[in-house]
């Protein structure tokens, strides 16, 4: 995809479809994958925070996560499609999966909510394989990478929130040969 840099982060000019055909190729071909799905509050972090903004730089795409984020492409006479969420991006990914028998690890969100997706992710996705559940709040990281690693996830979502999940993503995403991304409050909109 050809990209519009707006505030020095460079978005895919795609639509939500498009990407997502390239996001499960690239799983089947076993690409590790990063994905940012940037809102405008992503942007102004990054804008403010150097090292951040390189590592979400690092990504293989970012998507423009707010209707902010397409006024300043507009502007810049090169408009993006269309808004392309972190929550859209990976339910359509999980009802792939689930057709596909693909398998996916969730790492994030209060102990509750991880306690409800165990309940709901193999009713609302049949077919998914769940190579693990853990909850976001944990001062050690070794033992979930660990985990990550030995079950080979053909996805990671993390719900961590910013920057903590891209700079999780970006430290251990080379541990599986498949695809990474950071997903905000996406869990607690998932468990309802
Ligand atoms: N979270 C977490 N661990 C933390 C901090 C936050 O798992 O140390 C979770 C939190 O429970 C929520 C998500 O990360 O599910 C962040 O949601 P929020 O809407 O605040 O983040 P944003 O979407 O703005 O990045």
């Amino acid at each position: 995809f050809s990209t519009v840099t707006v505030l020095g982060i460079p978005f895919v000019k795609t639509t939500a479809d498009r990407l997502l055909a390239t996001l499960q190729a690239r799983i089947v071909a076993e690409q590790n994958t990063f994905v940012v799905t940037a809102n405008p509050e992503i942007v102004m972090y990054a804008h403010e925070h150097p090292e951040y903004q390189r590592l979400i730089r690092n990504a293989d795409y970012i998507t423009p996560d707010g209707v902010g984020i397409l006024d300043g492409a507009k502007i810049l006479n090169q408009p993006l499609p269309e808004r392309i969420t972190g929550f859209d991006t990976m339910h359509a990914l999980l009802e792939w999966a689930g057709r596909e028998h693909r398998s996916a690890y969730f790492v994030g969100a209060k102990p509750e909510v991880v306690a409800t997706l165990k309940r709901t992710l193999p009713r609302d996705f049949p077919g998914l394989v769940i190579a693990g559940i853990h909850d976001g709040y944990f001062d050690d990281d070794t033992a979930i990478v660990a985990d990550i690693q030995a079950t080979q996830p053909d996805m990671v979502f993390a719900a961590l929130g910013f920057p903590k999940q891209e700079n999780f993503v970006a430290q251990h995403r080379h541990t599986t040969k498949g695809l990474w991304m950071g997903v905000g409050g996406s869990f607690d909109v998932l468990a309802g």
